[in-house]
Formats: C-alpha cells, sequence, structure tokens
C-alpha cells in the first residue's frame, strides 16, 4: 500500500500517511500540529534498526504516567 511515512520539522512528530496520488503529497500535514513541514522518510523495514547507534533523537513516550 501506497503508506509513506513523515517526520514534522515543527514538533518533530512522527507518522505514516496515505498517498493515492502525486498531489496528495503537497496536502501532507501534520496530525499533531497541523503543520505542512513535513518530510518525507526513506521507508524502511520496521524491523530494521540502524546500527551503531549513537544518535540521541527518539524522547520519552508521552504516556508516562504512573503504575499501580
Ligand atoms: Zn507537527
Amino acid at each position: 500500500m501506497p503508506i509513506y511515512e513523515y517526520a514534522c520539522a515543527a514538533c518533530d512528530a512522527a507518522f505514516e500517511t496515505l498517498i493515492l496520488r502525486k498531489s496528495d503529497e503537497a496536502e501532507v500535514e501534520c496530525p499533531t500540529c497541523g503543520s505542512r513541514r513535513v518530510k518525507r522518510q526513506m521507508s524502511r523495514p520496521a524491523a530494521s534498526r540502524a546500527r551503531g547507534g549513537g544518535s540521541a533523537s527518539s524522547g520519552p513516550p508521552p504516556n508516562c504516567g504512573p503504575i499501580g
């Protein structure tokens, strides 16, 4: 399916969107903040992680409530 990964340049949120037509790419906006400053990520297998490590780009999960 033509689902592409996008990353928002405004709030740094990552999301996926369905691109059926080429013109849809110009109308992609961030579902979190509604910004149009999004960048399409290269499609890659989900089970594959970048080897080596070093880049700390992922923050803590949004839902971090107390358990118990
Ligand atoms: Zn955003």
